[in-house]
């Protein structure tokens, strides 16, 4: 049985019909015999309708009130998905970063992952459960919440997977995986179907938001494979994968119409 992280970006869970439609794919691959962790984005705009929120009652508002306000996006996430799943008939269970054992440092706004201790996920997966937690987010000494930087829940995803030692870190988006240039802007742009760390990581650090810069530094330390997807189809999308590891060992590929 393989464990499998799958990470849906807000672009993913914008409403209650994409949260269904996201709930049935991580229940098709529960049925498929896998281990399923799920790290879950706040739904479409709602961190910058947050951030809009509080700038218009503040326009300096406290760090640790912010981090508060901007947790609660993956809070509302995480239950809905959670609910969606049970919808269809599986078991699953959402949990806050804290929850989850996200522990991180001080820095409202830009925090730095600590340490993760997953035991209540891992107690949820062994009892069947689909889990689902929230991304973005940790806990620090103090017991204040935290979050981790914009884009974040991809950080949160990796370092899930790698705390789990799942056997890939599934990023699903809203295009098929990670291109030649930004597909919305640049139409001629082609899908990459294999990328080392190193050149996505360059491809971040130039601004490219496709991935978090931190997800990948963190993949790449721990050689943990990653599946940029989307999660409007069932093709394969792009891998990122440790020096010599064959990609036909890797769970939940997908239909792969060309794998070099
Ligand atoms: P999510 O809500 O899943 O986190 P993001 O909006 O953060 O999604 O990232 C996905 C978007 O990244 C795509 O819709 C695409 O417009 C953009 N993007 C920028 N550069 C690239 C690239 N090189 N390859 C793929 N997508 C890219
Ligand atoms: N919801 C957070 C953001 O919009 C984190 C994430 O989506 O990765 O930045
Ligand atoms: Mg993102």
């Amino acid at each position: 049985m393989a464990l499998i992280v799958q990470k849906y970006g807000g672009s993913s869970v914008a409403d209650t019909d994409s949260i269904k439609r996201v709930a049935k794919r991580i229940v098709e691959t529960r049925r498929a015999g896998n281990d399923v962790a799920v790290v879950v984005s706040a739904m479409g705009d709602t961190t910058d309708d947050l951030i809009d929120q509080a700038m218009s009652i503040d326009s300096n508002p406290p760090a640790r009130e912010m981090d508060m306000l901007m947790t609660a996006g993956e809070r509302i996430s995480m239950s809905l998905l959670a609910m969606a799943i049970h919808a269809v008939g599986a078991k699953a269970a959402s949990f806050t970063g804290s929850q989850a054992g996200f522990m991180t440092d001080a820095r409202f706004g830009a925090a730095h992952i600590k340490s993760v201790r997953p035991d209540r996920i891992r107690r949820a997966l062994d009892s069947g459960h689909v889990a689902i937690v929230a991304g973005f987010q940790g806990i620090n000494e103090g017991g204040d919440p935290t979050t981790l930087g914009r884009g974040g829940s991809d950080t949160s995803a990796v370092a899930l997977a790698v705390a789990l030692d799942a056997d890939v870190c599934e990023i699903y988006t809203d295009v098929d995986g990670v291109f030649t240039a930004d597909p919305r802007i640049v139409p001629t742009a082609r899908r990459i179907p294999r990328i080392s760390y190193d050149e996505i990581l360059e491809m971040a650090s130039c601004g490219s938001k496709v991935l978090a810069l931190r997800c990948v530094e963190y993949a790449q330390r721990f050689g943990m494979p990653l599946h940029v997807r989307s999660s409007f189809s069932h093709r394969s999308g792009t891998l990122v994968l440790p020096d010599g590891m064959d990609p036909r060992t890797l769970p939940n590929v997908g239909t792969f119409s060309s794998m070099d």
